[in-house]
């Protein structure tokens, strides 16, 4: 790829500048002064050329047959397949995951490709009796309008294609604002999208601030849905506007999600789980492990098991291949974890390993943060309760099991959750004692299957779930169909 890609907005087929001329540019997180894209700083002008495009295809695109539309999905899935690698690459380089782990991204775009695409064929209503005679009864989807897609960079490919591929195959045209973070990501995205042949404002691509076009886009009367994944604050700015503004809205947002490990745990296994989940894409993941719960009798072994896994963790760059840990997003995300070190360290945790800003010769150049134990974390400490976002984790320690699920549960979020017991009894009573929209029994707090639900309670959703069939309540609405014969 040349760099910097010169990105621009995607509206009704065609390739554009902001109408004022202005961009911006995302950089390289492991090699700050390397600028990655330079991009739109699009407005509300902008946005409405888009919504305006997204408008009018809307009026043939719902009508043309589900599993025609499911080809288009099916060709990006192919497209995406094909191109694995190069936006792989390009993840690595403008957002900073590890290859492994941007290989992942993609293939999870692929995935859902063609789960999405099956779909196509699958849209079912349903048949039901009617109290009157000579009445048929029926139940069918019908799309929603014009759907805004609002991502977070931490997932440039799976993001927007989780959102997108359903919505599109349920008849309803996407206008995408991606994370001001990941603008070179998204825009090879949608050129994959523009080659898989969609009618023009079927799918259209609008970059720029999240308080500018992302606003505008919330805010614009003729969208009918938005599709939001990112902070719970924003979040709350997204549910209040459509609230106010009769929008349907679907809202993913943080996670302080936590590990139990339990005296009879197989702890090898729990150790894995717990690397990969704390520390898997620098901890900047919604489902990433911040919380271990450690029953007393076991946790000065496995602490001292995790304190040996941590120090020898490789930070580097997402694209060199030994990397196992890659930078931070930004500074301000740099910044924020290290404050919550000296919160930590007032509210009287301490720092086991890690808790600072790495400063070798080969890292100083990028946003690199060690990664972190916490010990002698309690659950009303700040750092145990609020979502940090970087590669910390806080151990806090329990006598009992019922002990470990109130703490586990006592957060404002309800993602993901996972219990690590070799007894059963205590496996069934977590599935149905955790408030998470996710369990794991035996495996880590992240990583997510394309067919199943994903989404969570409390301040992390608004009740919906992405992925699987539950994506297309999302991204339908039900019509009853009486006919009288
Ligand atoms: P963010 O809330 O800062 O930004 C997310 C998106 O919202 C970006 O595209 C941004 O430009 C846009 N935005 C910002 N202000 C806006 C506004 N006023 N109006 C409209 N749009 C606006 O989040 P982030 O830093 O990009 O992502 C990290 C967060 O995302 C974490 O909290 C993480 O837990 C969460 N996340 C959740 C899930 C999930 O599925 N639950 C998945 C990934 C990330």
């Amino acid at each position: 790829m040349e760099t910097p890609l010169s990105c621009r907005n995607y509206i009704d087929g065609q390739w554009l500048s902001a109408a004022a001329g202005t961009t911006l540019e995302s950089r390289n997180p492991a090699l700050i002064h390397e600028v990655v894209a330079t991009f739109p700083r699009s407005q509300a002008d902008d946005v409405d050329t888009a919504v305006t495009a997204a408008s009018q295809a809307y009026r043939s695109w719902r009508k043309v047959p589900a599993p025609a539309r499911a080809e288009y999905v099916f060709r990006v899935g192919e497209l995406l397949a094909k191109h694995k690698e190069k936006l792989a690459q390009l993840i690595s380089q403008e957002m900073g995951k590890p290859l492994t782990e941007a290989r992942g991204d993609v293939q999870e775009g692929i995935d859902c490709a063609f789960y999405s695409a099956g779909e196509g064929r699958r849209l079912f209503g349903q048949t039901t009796p009617s109290e009157m005679p000579n009445k048929f009864a029926m139940t069918v989807r019908m799309p929603i309008g014009v759907c805004a897609l609002i991502t977070p960079w931490n997932f440039p490919m799976a993001i927007p294609c989780w959102k997108a591929m359903p919505a599109l195959v349920c008849g309803n045209t996407v206008i995408l604002k991606p994370a001001e973070d990941t603008p070179a990501c998204a825009t090879k995205l949608i050129e994959i999208f523009a080659a898989a042949g969609f009618p023009p404002g079927v799918v259209n691509l609008v970059h720029g601030m999240g308080e500018e076009a992302g606003k505008a886009l919330v805010e614009h009367p003729d969208i009918n849905l938005v599709s939001f994944t990112g902070s719970s604050e924003t979040g709350a700015f997204v549910g209040a506007t459509c609230g106010r503004t009769h929008k349907r809205v679907c809202l993913e947002m943080g996670g302080k999600n936590a590990q139990v490990v339990m005296e009879d745990a197989d702890l090898e296994l729990a150790l894995d789980g717990a690397v990969w989940g704390a520390f898997g894409t620098t901890g900047q993941r919604c489902t990433a492990t911040s919380r271990l719960i450690l029953h007393r009798d076991i946790k000065e072994k496995f602490t001292t098991m995790l304190y040996q896994r941590t120090s020898k963790l490789r930070l580097g760059a997402g694209t060199d291949p030994d990397t196992e840990i890659g930078p931070i997003i930004n500074q301000k995300q740099l910044q924020r974890v290290s404050e919550y070190m000296n919160i930590a360290r007032e509210e009287g945790a301490k720092v086991l390993i890690g808790g600072e800003i790495a400063r070798e010769d080969s890292l100083k150049n990028g946003y690199f943060f060690q990664p972190t134990i916490l010990d002698g974390v309690t659950p009303e400490m700040r750092v145990a309760r609020e979502e940090i976002f970087g590669p910390v984790v806080c151990l806090i320690a329990v006598s009992s099991f019922e002990e470990a699920i109130a703490i586990l549960n006592d957060t404002n979020y309800g993602l993901s959750s996972s219990v690590y017991t070799r007894d059963i009894n205590r496996a069934f009573t977590a599935m149905r004692d955790i408030e998470a929209g996710i369990t794991y029994i035996n495996g880590p707090t992240i990583g997510a299957e394309v067919h199943l639900p994903f989404g969570g309670v409390k301040q992390t959703g608004n009740g919906h779930r992405e992925a699987g069939t539950t994506a297309l309540d999302v991204f339908t609405e039900w019509k009853s169909v009486y006919v009288d014969f």
